[in-house]
C-alpha cells in the first residue's frame, strides 16, 4: 500500500442517506482524493504520490479503497453516487483518452473513462483538470449559466474554461490554452516550450518572467544584483518579496508582466465574453492582501479594459480563484455528480418506454 495522508472534515449537516460523490484529481506528482457531499462540502481527502501508484487501473483502485473506507467512517447510510476524474493534458473528450500529458507515464491513450467506470459500479465522468477547477469556482460563485474563465499562472499558464454553466474542451481538447496564444511576432520573440514563438507562457509564465528580469539587469550593469534574485532558483516569490522592498526592478517585471497577462486575458474576454476571469496558481506576486499582489491585479484589470471593447471591459470582473488546491477534486466530484443526473435520466426515461 503506498503512503497516503487523509484529513476528514465532517460537517454536523451530513444527513442519513445523503448522496457524496468522489473526486479523483491526478497530476504528475500526487494524486487527490476527496469525497464530496451534494452541496459541494469536501468531507475528506487523502493525498498519495502518483508514480507510486502508477498506472490508471492502479490509481482508480487505490480510489476506490479509499472511498469504501471513507463512507464506512462517514457512516449514516451514506451513498457514493457518482466518481469523477480531473486529468492534466490534452483529453480527447470523444474517446475519453489523454492524447498529449507530460510526467503521467502509462496514461497516454488509454480509455480512461471505460477504465474507471469498471473499477468505480457508479456513474463516471473524466474531465481536463483547468476545466475541473473551474467548474468548482464557478459552482463555488453560483453563476449559473453565465460563464467563467480560470487562468493559472505557474511555470506554464493553463486556462478553464466554462461556457454556459457547462466546460468546454473545445474540438481538440485544447480549448482556453491561453499559454499558447501569440503575444509578440517575429524572429526575436521568445521560444516557447511547445516549439514555436511569442506565445503568453514564454513571457508570463515563471520561466519568461525571471529570463526578462535577468535580461532587465543585463540592460543596466552598474547595477548589483540582489543575492537572492542571482539564484538559479529564484521564484516569483521572491521577487515580489523584492518588490514590495522597493526594488524597482522587479517592480517593472511584475507590471509588465501583468500588462501580458491582461492582454492574454483580453483576447479570451473578446472571444468568450465570459462574466468572470479568475487567476489562480503560484505565480499571482502574493494574490490578495498584498500590497505587490493587488497593484498586480489592478494593473491586469487595466489592461483588459485598454484592449477590450467597452462592453466586454466595462463588464468582465477579473479576480483571484479562491479554491487553491481544491479545487480540482471538487470540480471532478461536480463532473460525476452531472454523470449521476445523467444516468437517472436515462433509467427515467428507460422506465417510460417499458
Ligand atoms: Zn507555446
Amino acid at each position: 500500500m503506498s503512503q497516503h495522508t487523509v484529513s476528514i472534515t465532517r460537517p454536523k449537516t451530513l444527513q442519513a442517506g445523503q448522496p457524496v460523490y468522489l473526486g479523483i484529481d491526478v497530476g504528475g506528482t500526487n494524486v487527490k482524493l476527496g469525497l464530496v457531499s451534494d452541496d459541494g462540502q469536501l468531507l475528506t481527502q487523502s493525498t498519495a504520490p502518483t508514480p507510486a501508484l502508477g498506472t490508471p487501473e492502479r490509481v482508480f483502485e487505490h480510489a476506490m479503497e479509499f472511498a469504501a473506507e471513507q463512507l464506512n467512517l462517514l457512516g449514516c447510510g451514506v451513498t457514493l453516487n457518482g466518481v469523477g476524474l480531473a486529468v492534466p493534458g490534452v483529453l480527447d473528450t470523444s474517446a475519453m483518452a489523454l492524447r498529449e500529458v507530460v510526467n503521467l507515464p502509462g496514461w497516454l491513450d488509454q480509455p480512461l473513462l471505460r477504465l474507471l467506470a469498471d473499477a468505480a459500479h457508479v456513474p463516471a465522468m473524466v474531465v481536463n483538470d483547468a476545466n475541473a477547477a473551474a467548474l468548482a469556482e464557478h459552482s463555488r460563485r453560483g453563476l449559473g449559466n453565465h460563464s467563467l474563465a480560470l487562468m493559472t499562472l505557474g511555470t506554464g499558464i493553463g486556462c478553464g474554461v466554462v461556457v454556459g454553466g457547462h466546460p468546454h474542451s473545445g474540438d481538440h481538447g485544447c480549448a482556453g490554452e491561453l499559454g499558447h496564444i501569440a503575444v509578440r511576432f517575429g524572429e526575436d520573440a521568445l521560444p516557447c516550450t511547445c516549439g514555436s514563438r511569442g506565445h503568453l507562457e514564454s513571457y508570463a509564465g515563471s520561466g519568461g518572467v525571471i529570463a526578462r528580469l535577468r535580461a532587465a539587469y543585463a540592460s543596466q550593469p552598474q547595477l548589483a544584483v540582489p543575492e537572492c534574485l542571482s539564484s538559479q532558483n529564484v521564484t516569483p516569490r521572491e521577487i515580489a518579496e523584492q518588490a514590495a522592498a522597493g526594488n524597482a526592478i522587479c517592480q517593472a517585471v511584475i507590471d509588465e508582466t501583468a500588462s501580458y497577462v491582461g492582454a492574454g486575458i483580453g483576447m479570451l474576454a473578446q472571444v468568450v465574453d465570459p462574466a468572470v476571469v479568475l487567476l489562480g496558481g503560484a505565480m499571482t506576486f502574493g494574490g490578495p492582501g498584498t500590497p505587490t499582489g493587488t497593484r498586480f491585479m489592478k494593473l491586469i484589470r487595466q489592461t483588459v479594459r485598454d484592449t477590450t471593447l467597452a462592453q466586454v471591459g466595462k463588464h468582465l470582473i477579473v479576480d483571484f480563484a479562491s479554491l487553491g488546491n481544491d479545487a480540482g477534486i471538487l470540480g471532478a466530484a461536480l463532473v460525476a455528480k452531472q454523470a449521476a443526473a445523467d444516468a437517472s435520466i436515462q433509467i427515467a426515461n428507460h422506465s417510460d418506454r417499458l
